[in-house]
């Protein structure tokens, strides 16, 4: 937590304060906009932090099926969160805690605890004043120290779930000086059919945020290109904001081409102005120059790497995209991910393997796609094709190399099998009495010692790291002794837990019982993802030849009605 001496933040101007609602429709990217323009604000010389508002009842995302809701995120502090806080982590290059999350199941639970406890001295508890006044109160503690907090409400205005947030943010707006406010709409400017940027559905929704007592000082219009000059004076005029508070969020390649845009339109510049900020601010052109050369690298081509998972949805493996992106960046290629069923490598189906050039078996629960995961691992390490493998996918690894190089027949995890003859991963001693499914595995960031001479050694450059987790399960130590004297070894631990595994005379061949993925950032990639890239990069040009690239598997095959915590 930064202190007040090392920001701007004046106790006697109080916190800046942006609240983001989106209207018309959800998924257009408002987190992308708000981060974005937090990073422009940061880069200008301020302390930004972000607060994300999930109108739902789940008290976190971790029980959240990843079909729903993409992936679960993790915190250094534990907290299992929704990925667009992974979003501003990324962007903003801060460590959020679980506090800038609030969902309605926190709020609530925290209200009728308070209730129970016989806190509200008899009063009868109500949305209004006690649960907006909740909201309130964990919106001022997470900006706590910082110049400007970002405020994203999840959804759309207008939908039933969202309603105590609006009316918790018109009383905070009522509550702080003017100054200290601004409240940016984003929305959607569709085409007509000859062409035309429609205004009528941001009037719409401008019009439901106004029935609740929210004037829009900001409005951001998604649209495939920029906004026309009339399209602004239009939205401008029918929703009573000068027209340079109108912002254009054209469709752009990457999200990381995002901050390019926001200081392309000057809407930081707005932000600062309306906050009377400016004048302490470093110049515009300053802002996005070190942002600008790591997303613009030049590419000097393309690898392939196959993700070997369950779930046939980006989203459900967002920080792993991000950190190849982030890898990529600094090695100077793109990378291509390819979607691989786990399911049909378990088939025999692993000529969706051929002329891959990296294997990636990501974290994952359940029985499910697990021997295909095995067989994707087996693939990589007979055929020296780079290899990472992440929390689960580690623990495949032991299972593949216990199965067919060890010879333990039958050897698996007990997760996927509780009677097999050699459960090499077994659930860790302190989950044996766990019922509860919500916030009990082996979560956020934990210390590994890392072994000297080592991959993991070179790659993190240091004899320790520090990284996150999300895991019941671990290598069970009665076979500890199995690995002793094997090319496979354990080159990271923390106590008696194994933390990175490696595999000598190959290529690139590392797991990790952690999540590299959750810490890596545009400019600072993670260390494993960039040992894999490089690696894979580095056989590709001694390959010099095209690597033939897996097409992507459309269909789900088996049911998906398990959630990521169901066994
Ligand atoms: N299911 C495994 C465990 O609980 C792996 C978890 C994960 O991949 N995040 O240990």
């Amino acid at each position: 937590m930064p202190t007040e001496s090392d920001t701007h933040y004046d106790p006697e101007l109080g916190n800046k304060f942006i609240f983001v609602t989106g209207g018309v429709m959800s998924g257009l990217g408002k987190g992308i906009t708000a981060a974005s323009t937090g990073r422009l604000l940061k880069n200008a010389g301020f302390d930004v932090t972000a607060v994300k508002i999930d109108p739902y009842l789940n008290v976190d995302a971790g029980t959240m099926n990843p079909y729903q809701h993409g992936e679960v995120y993790v915190l250094e502090d534990g907290g299992e969160v929704d990925l667009d806080l992974g979003n501003y982590e990324r962007f903003l290059d801060i460590d959020m805690t679980s506090d800038h999350n609030i969902t309605t199941g926190k709020t609530y639970q925290h209200v009728i605890e308070k209730e129970r406890a016989g806190d509200y001295l008899g009063k009868t508890v109500q949305i209004i004043p006690h649960v907006t006044d909740d909201i309130k109160r964990r919106i001022r503690e997470a900006a706590e120290g910082t110049d400007v907090c970002l405020i994203e409400v999840g959804g759309t205005v207008g939908d039933i779930e969202g309603m105590p947030y609006l009316e918790a943010l018109r009383q905070f707006a009522h509550e702080e000086p003017e100054e200290n406010v601004l409240f940016a709409h984003v929305t959607l400017v569709p085409y007509s059919k000859n062409g035309e940027q429609k205004t009528k559905p941001t009037q719409h929704s401008v019009k439901e945020v106004r029935s609740i007592g929210l004037q829009p000082d900001v409005i951001v219009g998604r649209c495939e290109d920029r906004l026309d000059p009339e399209t602004k004076e239009k939205i401008a005029l029918f929703c009573d904001i000068p027209t340079d508070a109108v912002f254009s969020n054209p469709d752009v390649e990457d999200v990381y081409h995002v901050p390019l845009m926001v200081e392309e339109g000057g809407l930081d510049q707005y932000v600062l102005e309306h906050f009377g900020m400016a004048e302490e601010a470093l110049p515009p052109a300053d802002r996005t120059s070190d942002w600008r050369e790591t997303v613009t690298t030049e590419k000097e081509g393309t690898v392939d790497v196959a993700l070997v998972g369950k779930y046939d949805l980006e989203d459900a493996y967002m920080s792993i995209h991000e950190s190849l992106k982030h890898a990529g960046f600094e090695v100077g290629v793109d990378v291509d991910v390819h979607w691989v069923p786990a399911d049909d490598l378990a088939d025999g189906h692993d000529g969706q393997l051929e002329g891959t050039d990296g294997v990636i078996v990501p974290g994952g629960f359940g029985m499910r796609g697990s021997e295909g995961k095995i067989e994707a691992v087996r693939y990589a390490r007979e055929n020296d094709i780079p290899f990472l493998g992440l929390c689960l996918g580690f623990q495949m690894a032991v299972v593949e190399y216990a199965r067919n190089v060890l010879g333990l027949e039958g050897a698996h995890s007990a997760e996927m099998d509780e009677e097999t003859p050699h459960p090499v991963i077994d659930i860790l001693p302190e989950q044996y009495e766990v019922e509860d499914m919500g916030g009990t595995m082996r979560l956020g960031e934990h210390t590994t010692v890392i072994e000297p001479e080592t991959l993991a050694y070179d790659l993190y450059d240091d004899t320790s790291c520090s990284e996150r987790h999300r895991h019941r399960y671990e290598v069970n130590p009665e076979y500890f002794d199995a690995f002793e004297d094997e090319p496979l070894t354990f080159s990271g631990t923390a106590g008696n837990r194994m933390e990175i595994l490696e595999l000598e005379d190959h290529p690139y061949f590392l797991g990790t019982q952690f999540h590299p993925e959750y810490t890596s950032r545009p400019g600072q990639p993670s260390p494993p993802f960039l040992g894999l890239v490089e690696a894979v990069t580095a056989a590709e040009e001694h390959d010099d030849a095209d690597g033939q690239s897996i097409g992507k598997t459309d269909g789900q095959t088996a049911d998906d009605t398990e959630t990521e915590v169901t066994h």
